[in-house]
């Protein structure tokens, strides 16, 4: 789909969110910014404990205390739905040709937030069968969610429209009789899609979906979510640790360290020059299949404790190009070249304050090389 201006969604600013611990705060997401527009993919990719899945249910409201939005605003850019359907395809041109209304998401009651998820946005949870209710048929839930949120539609209608759900994520449609240990993981995880589309959301948080698959099955629901994304123009953050995931998948990339973002861009401007030392380790982390052989580094050290981050960049214990200023100075996300305002880094060595040359990918490896080895690279 053609992006325009006014086609954004999704507005997240300056978004704060702690775990409450008896030993002191855990700061989870730290002052995150980030815009989605309609039918775009962003994925959200970083270690294990960056933040990224507690930044995404903090979107959906689905945090639960200890953990607490401290501070910033998650604004959401919805259309009238009074024109719906039942039919995606028609419901999405009612909704293109009504105005939008901004929702403020951490301003609306419970009853609001139950009207917003699902119709809305929707979330893929990570493990299928742990999202699906053993003892009750695929049909079963797919019509009860639909029910939930449509009591006036029939039972017929929505028998209809739950086998037309499967239909979409290419399970056959008499598989609605089936209950999930009946269905390979592949086709839990299909049926778990089915029912987030079910309302037709303009949003889908898919966190950590394919984990659990091998990867031939991984790739096939890969290629059906993007599929469904660009025939339904749903947008859709995908959260992953496995960077190499999103690469074909994403339209922008986003990476979150020690609860905060420190480079974004689109994925091609990512994979072929990623800037911040962190994202270059991660690229690196896993063996291409195309392309020329490129040496894999690994990243030493672990990420730093999140109840006591310190001024200065979270990464400077682990980077191999850490300098003065790194360790009092916290860096800001900033371009990372004049020429490409769309791929920002926090990082020092692109701020000519501190360093006046940008620094290339072979410096990155050296630095990598001698971490390894024990010295110091810079
Ligand atoms: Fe490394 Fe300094 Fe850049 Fe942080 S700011 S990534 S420590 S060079």
């Amino acid at each position: 789909m053609a992006m325009q201006e006014n086609d954004l969604l999704l507005e997240v600013k300056n978004l704060y969110v702690d775990y409450q611990a008896g030993n002191g705060s855990v700061h989870a997401v730290r002052d995150v910014n980030l815009t989605l527009k309609r039918g775009e993919i962003l994925g959200l990719a970083g270690e294990s404990g960056c933040g990224k899945s507690t930044l995404a249910f903090g979107i959906a409201r689905l945090l639960r205390p200890p953990a607490m939005i401290t501070g910033g605003e998650i604004l959401y850019h919805s259309r009238p739905q009074a024109e719906r359907k039942g039919e995606m395809v028609a419901a999405r041109q009612d909704r293109h040709a009504s105005k939008e209304e901004i929702v403020d998401v951490l301003e609306l009651t419970s009853s609001q937030l139950r009207a917003f998820r699902w119709n809305e946005l929707s979330v893929v949870f990570q493990s299928a069968m742990n999202a699906l209710n053993p003892v009750m048929t695929i049909g079963t839930q797919i019509i009860d969610g639909i029910k939930a949120h449509r009591p006036d539609m029939g039972a017929a209608a929505c028998q209809k429209r739950a086998a037309e759900l499967l239909d979409l994520v290419g399970i056959a449609p008499d598989r609605l009789r089936s209950y999930p240990h009946e269905l390979s993981g592949g086709m839990r995880q299909r049926a778990v899609i089915a029912i987030a589309l079910a309302l037709n959301p303009e949003l889908i948080i898919m966190d950590e979906p394919t984990t659990a698959l091998d990867v031939v099955v991984q790739r096939e629901i890969l290629e059906l979510i993007s599929k469904l994304c660009k025939e339904f123009s749903t947008a859709l953050i995908f959260i992953t640790h496995d960077l190499s995931l999103l690469l074909e998948l994403a339209d922008k990339i986003a990476i979150m360290y020690a609860g905060a973002m420190i480079e974004k861009g689109t994925s091609k401007d990512v994979y072929l020059h990623p800037r911040h030392p962190y994202s270059y380790g991660l690229l690196h982390s896993f063996p291409t299949l195309t392309g020329p052989r490129r040496r894999m580094v690994g990243i030493p050290g672990s990420p730093p404790d999140l109840r006591m981050i310190a001024q200065g960049c979270p990464f400077s214990e682990r980077c191999p190009l850490a300098f003065d200023p790194c360790r009092s100075v916290t860096p800001e996300l900033l371009p990372a070249v004049a020429n490409n305002p769309e791929q920002t880094v926090a990082c020092h060595l692109y701020n000519t304050k501190y360093n006046e040359t940008v620094p290339g990918e072979e410096r990155f490896a050296q630095g990598y090389e001698a971490l390894a080895e024990g010295r110091t690279a810079r």
